[in-house]
């Protein structure tokens, strides 16, 4: 197997076993009483990382997270745009009540492409479950995510997997710091280049989109009313998100060349570029901070799982953001495989058992196909300049605006809270405990 190392010298007497997994009982008397034992292991404490870890502490799991950035200077610009269902999954593990006060409610979406009259519209008291999602800055989840982990008392480690052997029960994995660690599952949440994914053999696919997406903050004249508005310019889409105040964020997406001449702008003309997109929508913007960029790219592993390991988060799928629904698609995959965990866990089993994680790869398979084709179909459909296609999009705005239910369903889905052909949504999305 890919990413085999020395076996080290195997004892006796595992203290993780199983009353009703008798397999993984023997196994686990093979598992070292010397080294570090877990019943998961998490790479990467990124933000699914952060909330994988979450989830299986909140369900009495075990686990623990290694990350080589751990201590160094960790600061993200961006803000997520965090849908109805994910704000339940954060509710539901304690999360949120340190959020709620940073966190800007979204209550209106406004999809417009640049020059046509048509447009679609939604309001979230059409549907009456509360705000379509939350604008948070990704520094103040963090944070909020990591005060959690400390009162579940769950270690945060800088180390990186650098190869790990799996065994009949069990997985031993090598950090960066020398140390083993053997444990019952090895999530990958180490992100879009993940090391897990490559260590473990999961072939990818990946696309480039040859677009930049360029992230800024601005401060406006005139209140935004809870809107988050989606512009589709030829040369891609312009996002403007609701920030607390009369601020929003920027995600501006436009081809690399385009993207990099207007990034090497001296700041006055960016801002003057930037203010001829947002075309007066909430007052005169004021670019706060120098932008950043963000170069993007679809990656998608092939497979969720192999063996004991199985992947989450951008590791497994890392879309183009033109929905705001990667982050998302990540939570949906980490509730279902803490869900399904835990409901191992409960009956006596391992929460490794390859069951657990075959489960797992088959219900993600649905979402995840289908968020990609979505993303990657509007990112195609309204970033180009071919003729009639202009047509065929701004009647299809103009015509889902114009049917309710088919409204309301495309609502719902934006939400995070619609059960698909994927089966149902996993407890924590749906604001249960798991
Ligand atoms: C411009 C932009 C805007 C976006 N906006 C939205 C949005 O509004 N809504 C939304 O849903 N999504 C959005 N996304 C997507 C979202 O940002 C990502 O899906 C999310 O940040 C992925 O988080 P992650 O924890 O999976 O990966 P990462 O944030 O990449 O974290 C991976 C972690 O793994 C660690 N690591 C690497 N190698 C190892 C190893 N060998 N061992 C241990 N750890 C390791 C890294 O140090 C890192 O900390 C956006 C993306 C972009 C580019």
């Amino acid at each position: 197997m890919p990413g085999r190392m020395a076996a080290g010298r195997a004892t006796r007497a595992g203290r993780l076993a199983y009353a009703g997994g008798h397999k993984a009982e023997e196994s686990a008397e093979r598992m070292s009483e010397e080294r570090l034992r877990t019943e998961v292991l998490i790479a990467g404490a990124g933000l699914t990382g952060l909330t994988a870890a979450a989830a299986f502490a909140s369900a009495g799991i075990d686990c623990r997270i290694v990350d080589p950035a751990e201590g160094g200077p960790r600061s993200d610009a961006r803000t997520t745009a965090v849908t109805c269902g994910s704000q339940r999954l954060y509710a539901t593990l304690g999360v949120w009540r340190a959020l709620r006060a940073r966190a800007q409610p979204i209550r209106r979406i406004r999809v417009a492409e640049d020059d046509v009259p048509l447009f679609l519209h939604f309001e979230c008291d059409d549907i009456g479950e509360g705000p379509v999602g939350h604008i948070v800055r990704n520094d103040d989840l963090s944070g909020a995510l990591r005060a959690r982990l400390e009162t579940l008392g769950v270690p945060l480690a800088a180390s990186a997997v650098e190869a790990f052997e799996e065994r009949p029960g069990w997985v031993r994995a090598r950090l960066s710091d020398g140390s083993e660690i053997d444990s019952r599952m090895l999530v990958g949440a180490d992100g879009r280049a993940s090391p897990v994914r490559d260590l473990a053999g999961i072939d990818k696919r990946t696309h480039t989109y040859r677009q930049t997406a360029m992230v800024c903050t601005v401060r406006h004249t005139e209140p935004h009313h809870d809107t988050a508005v989606e512009r589709f310019f030829p040369a891609g889409p312009f996002a403007v998100l609701p920030m607390r105040g009369r601020r929003s964020a920027i995600v501006w997406t436009a081809p690399h060349r385009v993207a990099a001449r207007l990034m090497q702008l001296p700041a006055p003309d960016f801002q003057a570029e930037l203010a001829a997109r947002f075309d007066g929508m909430f007052g005169t913007p004021t670019v706060e901070g120098p932008p950043k960029a963000f170069p993007l790219s679809l990656v998608l592993a092939r497979r969720h799982v192999q063996g004991r390991v199985a992947l989450v988060g951008d590791a497994a799928h890392a879309l183009h953001p033109i929905a705001g629904q990667g982050f998302n698609l990540g939570l949906r995959g980490v509730a279902l495989l803490a869900e399904l965990a835990a409901d191992h866990v409960r009956l006596g089993l391992d929460p490794g058992d390859p069951r657990v994680l075959a489960e797992y790869a088959e219900r993600r398979r649905i979402d995840t196909a289908t968020l990609v084709a979505v993303t990657d179909g509007v990112n195609r459909l309204f970033s180009n300049r071919l003729p009639g296609l202009g047509v065929v999009r701004a009647l299809g705005l103009g015509m889902v605006n114009s049917i309710p239910p088919v409204k309301q369903a495309l609502m719902r889905q934006a939400m995070g809270i619609a059960a698909g052909m994927a089966g149902p949504l996993p407890r924590l999305i749906r604001g249960e405990p798991i």
